[in-house]
């Protein structure tokens, strides 16, 4: 069990990510066209397999022999990942989300089961969220350059945001996700770039489950789930990175807080790694669909711990989006483990919510 084998599929690049880390894998928000997030040393008797999908690296590492031929199972991974893409991506035109936001019609009709579940799911935590979390986003999500759109850059003006406001709305669809129909108001455009990472995580934990395989940690771009336990014996552990855009100027703000994770998933977004500057200001991807702008509260980023990845890729969401005090009470009414890092005058300040701590007592 001494050999340590590498399948390795993605950029050379992304595999010095891969193999000259820490111990702990490290989890950060990020976007497309964001290099691999490392995947921490490998272990003897452990497997790294690695691969691009939704824009991103991911990485697996198996602990333990494989039921299969390292080439067979890395394939079957890369294909449930791109079996959620070519549902959920609005960066695919031939997508079955794609295919539902073109049409116009107004009128029910039949869509992909795994889109109308994910569909379904997001909404109920658009009302959860009092409609901070809103997957109609879309059209701002364009206007702003960070979707398929070609970027500007530059802020768009306030006549092109209220056009594309009177498109936002969550209650603007219906799913009816056990006969598999949806309807949306013409002019509605759904993203599900929130979630749809998380959402192809738990697809390859199905996958490898059912494979046999026990002992793994999944890596999609800050979208992590594990199970089993390493082999040195110990649980899977990951790192919650702090900000890497302001590294250089607080390097000493926060300490990277490590997570344990015993059969459950872990997600952060931030407001760090895809943005644009244009005259002085900071432009996040994540959009107030209240304002039709960016948001420009203290959060820096919020992470997430839950039994399934979509669940934490989601609410990590829902927690950046959120006014900070409001995110914190919406983890504590609902018993959620999270944790946010706030900007501050002097640096960050990390504020985990009530289940966090007693998850991590120190
Ligand atoms: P990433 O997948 O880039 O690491 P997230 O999981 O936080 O980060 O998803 C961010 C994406 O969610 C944005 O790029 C955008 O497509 C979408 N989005 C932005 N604002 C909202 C919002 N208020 N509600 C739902 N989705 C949003
Ligand atoms: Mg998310």
């Amino acid at each position: 069990m001494t050999r340590l084998r590498l399948i390795a599929i993605c950029a050379a690049a992304s595999l010095a990510g891969c193999i000259a880390s820490d111990r702990a894998t490290r989890v950060g928000a990020s976007g497309s066209g964001v290099p691999l997030r490392s995947a921490g040393t490998l272990l003897a008797g452990e497997t790294l397999l690695v691969g691009e999908t939704m824009g991103s690296a991911w990485t697996v590492k198996v602990n333990g022999t494989l039921p299969i031929p390292a080439e067979e199972l890395r394939a079957g991974i890369q294909s449930r990942f791109e079996a959620v893409n070519q549902a959920l991506s609005t960066w695919r035109a031939d997508s079955a989300l794609s295919r539902f936001n073109e049409d116009d019609s107004g009128e029910w009709r039949e869509v992909d089961p795994e889109l109308a579940s994910v569909m379904s799911y997001a909404l109920k935590l658009a009302e959860a969220s009092d409609g901070a979390y809103d997957i109609t986003v879309g059209p701002l999500v364009n206007l702003w350059g960070f979707g398929p759109d070609p970027a500007t850059h530059r802020a768009p003006d306030a006549q092109a945001i209220s056009r594309a406001l009177s498109r936002v709305g969550w209650r603007k669809v219906e799913v009816d996700e056990a006969r598999h129909r949806a309807r949306k108001q013409p002019g509605v455009r759904v993203d599900l770039s929130s979630l749809g990472k998380g959402r192809g995580v738990d697809r390859v934990a199905e996958y490898l489950d059912a494979a046999g395989v026990s002992n793994y940690l999944i890596d999609l771009s800050g979208k992590l789930r594990a199970r089993g336990h390493n082999s040195a014996g110990s649980a899977w552990r990951v790192a919650v990175e702090r900000p890497i855009a302001d590294a250089g100027t607080d390097s000493t703000a926060v300490e990277p807080e490590v997570v344990t994770l015993h059969d459950s998933s872990v997600a952060t977004a931030g407001d760090y790694r895809r943005f644009f500057e244009s005259d002085g200001r900071h432009y996040s991807h994540i959009i107030d669909p209240r304002t039709g702008e960016p948001v420009r509260h203290r959060t820096v980023s919020a992470t997430s711990l839950d039994h399934d990845c979509m669940d934490a890729d989601a609410w990590a969401t829902v927690f950046m989006v959120m006014e900070p005090e409001k995110a914190l009470a919406l983890a504590a009414a609902r018993n959620l483990e999270m944790l946010l890092i706030e900007r501050g005058p002097r640096g960050y300040r990390l504020r985990p919510s009530a289940a966090w701590r007693a998850g991590r007592p120190h």
